[in-house]
């Protein structure tokens, strides 16, 4: 088979009329816009083709991973992991697939925040209709369910919460579980399996390993660099137009990095990072560890509390924060099998900001602020009664550095006060949206309000949080933007899904 991209050598000098930067869920949706209007199409990705199937945890977050999966913010809480993809495929290379609509109630906040800009459900869901079925979206069989799922389904029954098998784009998986190091079947319909060969079908030139430096009307440049990052070369792309498709991160940090004008400070700012905190569980059913899908399982019963509960990946690491040492750890890891997680993701109303990089790591300020410690503070306490009444857990531990186990809701309240210190949680963040959002930062089509010619259409675009896991919302918001802006570009937008 003929490889859809390239890796460029030594040197590489392109001309088009659009350059894309990034090859991500938001950046796959625009190139193939884009080039099936009939608009000439460039792609540049910093990371590489995950064709060579990482073997390892340190493999894949070397390879696929922004900064080796190191990236943090930093603020008065401890530092918080702001995971994220790197590669063709971007963050839906390692995502757990799962999928959610854009809830109604966020649409409504949305078109707040960005009249005119973000449509009426009609025309939005329509949109999202035909996202979905590119991904070839479904609900997790039960067969699929792994055991962690299977506990977390049977503990919400009991306690008549509202739960579900997750809907995913994964039409091959096999239940591996292992999918946030790449899926090692193509069982996931991650972008560079779907939408980035359409766009190369169409035309669009798509060049793996070209970290762009910096970006300006007409001109991207920056570093050819090898699958861990170490330059190799320089490349630069003059085009009529540019669309940062970075991320939420990279693409503010990449115009703060260039000095493009803000004169209001807007770029960067609105961040908000979803993050998620986990309870552990020692239950008496010793099928946990079955495998299954990456995360296959929701309880949804807290939704209009701004919060989620997904069945969890449960890391050895995790324990090195728990007050195990010596010989009781080691018969804990050896009940591993016995162990359940849950992790609960709140909607946050924090919000902090994406400034430019220094020695190309990027600099994100972010604090939790009390609504959403007083939320956190409830995540725990919910997570604890689904595993210790629901599922007959012997203990509950969370993810705060140094707290004991708890064995009964009484030493739950005990252990999570209201004046728990921000310092002690072990908090986790893969889903930044918002730092140059539309009707604030951009226009219509994406393009910044203060330098026309460049536009910013990826996670960073949508006006707040989803409240979910965002890759269905942001590839609509990606399709919604790029389709108006190939319009303006004299482009005829072909449908999604053909009729
Ligand atoms: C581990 C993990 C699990 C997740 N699980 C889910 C899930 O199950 N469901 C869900 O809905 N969402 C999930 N998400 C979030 C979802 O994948 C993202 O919200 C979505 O992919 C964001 O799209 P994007 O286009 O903004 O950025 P990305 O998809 O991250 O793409 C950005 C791309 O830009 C590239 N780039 C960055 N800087 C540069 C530069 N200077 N030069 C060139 N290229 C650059 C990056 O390498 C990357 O490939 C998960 C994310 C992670 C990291
Ligand atoms: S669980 Fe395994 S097989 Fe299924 S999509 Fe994820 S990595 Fe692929």
């Amino acid at each position: 088979m003929t490889a859809w991209w390239t890796l460029p050598v030594g040197e590489l000098r392109e001309r088009a009329r659009v350059v894309v930067v990034g090859a991500g869920a938001g950046g796959a949706f625009v190139a193939a816009t884009l080039a099936e209007a009939g608009l000439d199409v460039v792609v540049v990705e910093e990371g590489h083709s995950s064709d060579k199937k990482p073997r390892n945890i340190p493999e894949a977050t070397s390879r696929h991973y922004a900064e080796g999966s190191f990236r943090t913010s930093m603020g008065s809480n401890p530092p918080m992991p702001v995971v994220g993809g790197r590669g063709l495929g971007g963050s839906t290379l390692v995502n757990s697939a799962l999928c959610f609509r854009t809830p109604e109630s966020t649409l409504d906040e949305w078109r707040e925040l960005a009249p005119g800009i973000v449509p009426d459900d009609d025309e939005w869901y329509a949109v999202q209709d035909q996202v979905e079925a590119v991904l070839s979206v479904a609900q997790t069989p039960d067969h699929l369910l792994s055991g962690n799922d299977r506990v977390q389904k049977d503990a919400a029954g009991r306690l008549g919460w509202s739960e579900f098998n997750a809907r995913r784009n994964a039409p091959g998986c096999g239940g591996c579980g292992r999918c946030h190091l790449v899926c090692p079947t193509r069982g996931k319909a991650s972008v560079d399996l779907t939408m980035l060969p359409r766009a190369a079908a169409a035309g669009a030139r798509i060049y793996a390993g070209c970290l762009v430096r910096h970006v300006g009307p007409g001109r991207v440049e920056g570093e050819l660099v090898d699958e861990y990052g170490h330059p190799t070369g320089t490349f630069s792309v003059d085009a009529d137009h540019v669309v940062l498709s970075a991320g939420t991160i990279s693409t503010p940090r990449i115009l703060h990095d260039s000095g493009v004008v803000d004169p209001d400070g807007e770029v960067g700012r609105g961040l908000c990072l979803q993050p998620v905190h986990s309870i552990l569980a020692l239950i008496p059913d010793t099928q946990v560890y079955k495998r299954g899908a990456t995360q296959g399982h929701v309880v949804d019963e807290f939704v209009d509390d701004r919060m989620i509960f997904e069945t969890n990946p449960t890391l050895s690491a995790m324990f090195a924060n728990l007050p195990f040492h010596g010989t009781q750890l080691a018969e804990l890891l050896a009940q591993s099998h016995r162990i359940a997680n849950t992790g609960g993701l709140i909607r946050d109303t924090s919000r902090g900001r994406v400034l430019g990089s220094i020695n190309g790591v990027a600099r994100i300020a972010y604090d939790l602020n009390d609504t959403d410690m007083a939320r956190i503070q409830r995540v725990f306490r919910r997570g604890a009664e689904l595993w210790l009444e629901g599922a007959g857990a012997e203990w509950v531990a969370f993810t705060i550095h140094g707290q004991p186990p708890a064995r009964t809701m009484d030493e739950v309240i005990a252990h999570t006060p209201d004046d728990l210190a921000r310092q002690r949680l072990l908090s986790y963040a893969s889903h930044p949206q918002a730092t140059c959002s539309v009707g604030r930062v951009t226009d219509h089509t994406g393009t910044l309000l203060e330098l026309p010619g460049v536009s910013c259409i990826d996670a960073s675009a949508l006006p707040n949080n989803v409240g979910r896991n965002p890759q269905i919302s942001v590839m609509t918001m990606a399709r919604l933007l790029s389709s108006r802006l190939a319009e303006e570009l004299g482009g005829t937008v072909q449908p999604l899904v053909p009729a």
